[in-house]
């Protein structure tokens, strides 16, 4: 087959739009789409200058979305006065996998000379998840006690560096199960939460000031092309899977959906439209019904919602001590 735009070999055939794209014309398609979502979730605002610069701080993981994400968004924005890019890199104690993830994030940055943060949940919190899926003193997944973590490191360090975004990697097949999750759960309050963190209007993410909004523009961006991106432009990406990934439910959704999309193209993209137009009544439903309250830790002094104990972080550091 031939690029549609240029007549090359085509690399990919795109059955949701018909389009078959060549490498180039594939990662202007998808560098495009990204930039769309910068404009439409507004995520420079207008009283960003060269005096008064944006801190966008990138989670950087060193798997091939967060690569591909922060390549872009370098690509886009390193000429622009008004925005400074942070990687932070997050490593969970994994023997074998993180190891290796680190090192593309240290690669990556230093080509693009972007500042890089590394943190660690042996630093911060005294435990490695290996020791801990040993542990495993409240029966869980790992992926439950890792989860809870990574957000306690990302938002408190995202804090400190003066983040005014947190960007993650999150691609279209993420946002879609996700989305698929909550409604099979029945989790209209996670459906809220969901609008209110990442895809509503950035201004109302912003009111939200416990926390720094978070911003997902690869999030129309289908998970295969960003491999392909990665792949194309020779990005220092890290494939292997987790020795302890057990989000059984998701991997499930996940085949789902492969297999829908695969008879019924463009099922994502249209879970996704739906599901924003569902979630913003979601959300204002529950904006009335009173916010949950949110009060600081007494223990480590981070936001959080369960309201007059320690937060979920706390309670599980104890029970691993
Ligand atoms: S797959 Fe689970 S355990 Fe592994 S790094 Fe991700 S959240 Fe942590
Ligand atoms: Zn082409
Ligand atoms: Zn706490």
């Amino acid at each position: 087959m031939d690029c549609d735009r240029c007549g090359a070999d085509a690399v990919m055939h795109a059955a949701y739009s018909g389009a078959h794209l060549c490498g180039d014309h594939l990662s202007a398609s998808i560098e495009k789409r990204v930039r769309r979502r910068v404009r439409r979730d507004e995520l420079i605002p207008r009283e960003a200058s060269p005096e008064n610069p944006q801190t966008w701080v990138i989670g950087l993981s060193g798997g091939k979305d967060s690569v591909v994400l922060t390549q872009i968004l370098h690509d886009t924005f390193a000429d622009d006065p008004r925005i400074e890019l942070v990687g932070l890199t997050i490593h969970e104690g994994i023997e074998g996998y993180r190891d290796k993830s680190v090192d593309a994030c240290v690669e990556l940055t230093a080509d693009l000379d972007i500042r890089h943060e590394l943190v660690s949940y042996e630093d911060e919190f005294g435990v490695r998840m290996d020791d801990v899926v040993e542990d495993d003193p409240e029966n869980m997944a790992a992926c439950a006690y890792c989860g809870v973590f990574r957000r306690d490191l990302l938002s408190r360090y995202a804090e400190e560096l003066g983040a005014d975004l947190l960007f993650t990697g999150h691609n279209l097949d993420d946002e879609a199960q996700t989305a698929l999750m909550n409604f099979l759960e029945g989790d209209v309050g996670q459906i809220a939460k969901h609008f209110d963190a990442s895809l509503g209007p950035l201004p109302d993410r912003e009111d939200q000031d416990d926390f720094v909004a978070r911003a997902k523009p690869l999030r129309d961006v289908p998970e295969k092309e960003v491999a392909l991106y990665a792949h194309l432009n020779d990005l220092p990406a890290h494939i292997t899977e987790c020795p302890h990934a057990s989000e059984a439910y998701r991997g499930e959704i996940q085949g789902l959906l492969y297999d829908l999309e695969e008879r019924h193209p463009g099922t994502r993209h249209s879970i996704m439209a739906g599901y924003e137009e569902l979630a913003d009544v979601a959300a204002t439903e529950y904006g009335e019904d009173g916010d949950v309250e949110l009060t600081d830790c007494p223990q480590c002094g981070s936001t959080t919602s369960v309201t007059g104990d320690r937060c979920r972080k706390c309670t599980l550091l104890d029970a691993l001590a």
